[in-house]
């Protein structure tokens, strides 16, 4: 499964831009660019993929809050900033990806190999 490409073609990206342009890290295109599949099965789809994206964050957070804790004494203020700091710089890549596993789960999308004539 190439990363962030149009379930049924594997060819058309996503989203518009590449995910190093963080001012439009959720811009996505309506349709693929390539063979034309909506992306947005149905109005509201994506309300579903928050809870990935909070699945995603949680694990992360406690993980790297357990890590620094662990590792590193520090005033509890700096704990604090520190994973409010990593929550925001890992929005972007979790928003992505629990988007891109959203629509490959429930988006309805097939393969065209794997469609049935
Ligand atoms: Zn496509």
């Amino acid at each position: 499964m190439p990363f962030g490409k149009c379930p049924t073609c594997g060819q058309g990206e996503i989203f518009k831009y590449p995910l190093s342009n963080v001012a439009h890290f959720a811009d996505m295109h309506s349709n693929c660019p390539v063979c034309g599949v909506s992306f947005e099965p149905e109005p509201g789809f994506y309300f579903g993929a928050m809870y990935i994206t909070y699945a995603f964050n949680i694990v992360i957070l406690i993980a790297f809050g357990l890590s620094i804790y662990y590792l590193v004494a520090l005033p509890e203020i700096m704990y604090l900033i520190l994973i409010a700091s990593v929550a925001v710089v890992t929005t972007p890549f979790s928003f992505r990806v629990s988007r891109v596993l959203w629509l490959y789960w429930f988006g309805g999308l097939q393969r065209k190999e794997e469609q049935k004539p």
